[in-house]
């Protein structure tokens, strides 16, 4: 299986238009961060975690051709507004696109995305197949096995997913005891870490590195990055530990 991390920003990605400090004007490609997803492939099988604004520029540059499914994370911008953009693969591959999501997520996007429900649709909208899903759901896309985590993303709930031996939270403030459960024995996790001061829906760098302690995977790769965490270079960080970056690879 391989994993590719398409995106590693915030909500408004870095750089943030207009703004000038060290890490918006940073050269290093460490500090260009896109708005998150992440691509899982095994075999001849694909699927993407959130379809964000960044998504079509993320196609095409993991120079995607085939995808078999979207999972949604959550219903905020910055995972969901990319959804017009899955029209070339309904093109290429002549299927509606299965989207697998909350109940509440999918009541949310028939507001969003209302002309792709529409009775008479306009040729060409974007087609989807609704696929609702909730913390305890367990399926296969193809060779891919995905196991739902339910998160807390402040007052809201929220998924992770499991693949295996590497699991993927971001957008996570707090998580029961029971959905931890899930998480144990993992070769990779990737979380979300938004910056260093504390945020009501996301953990800080601090609560990151203190729930890392208490799952212990084997590794770990911080995403949802804001410009204020700082240069990637100048955060310091335990062994094992490691800021995510746009197109990291992980094999397993
Ligand atoms: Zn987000
Ligand atoms: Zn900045
Ligand atoms: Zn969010």
């Amino acid at each position: 299986m391989k994993i590719t991390l398409l995106g590693t920003g915030t909500s408004q990605g870095v750089p943030v238009i207009g703004c000038n400090c060290e890490v918006c004007r940073s050269t290093d490609p460490k500090d260009s961060r896109l708005r998150v997803s992440i691509l899982v492939e095994h075999r001849e099988d694909a699927l993407v975690v959130d379809v964000g604004p960044d998504f079509r520029q993320q196609m095409l540059r993991a120079g995607v051709k085939k995808l078999d499914a979207v999972l949604l994370t959550h219903e905020h911008n910055d995972h969901i507004v990319g959804l017009d953009d899955i029209r070339p693969f309904n093109f290429r591959q002549l299927t509606d696109m299965p989207i697998y999501c909350m109940s509440r997520v999918l009541d949310d996007l028939k507001i969003r995305f209302a002309y792709t429900f529409a009775e008479s649709r306009y040729p060409g909208v974007p087609r989807f197949d609704w696929k609702v899903i909730d913390s305890s759901s367990a399926f296969k896309i193809g060779h891919i096995s995905v196991e739902c985590i339910g998160l807390k993303h402040g007052s809201l709930d929220i998924l992770g997913f499991r693949f295996g031996d590497l699991a993927y939270c971001t957008d996570v403030k707090t998580v029961t005891n029971e959905q931890k459960k899930k998480l144990h024995n993992l070769k990779v996790l990737i979380i979300g870490a938004l910056h260093h001061d504390a945020h009501h829906a996301h953990m800080n760098l601090h609560e990151a590195l203190e729930f890392i302690e208490e799952i212990k995977p084997a590794r770990t790769y911080l995403t949802h990055i804001s410009h204020h965490m700082g240069k990637a270079s100048a955060v310091k960080l335990p062994a094992g530990v490691e800021m995510a970056w746009d197109g990291l690879c992980i094999e397993l």
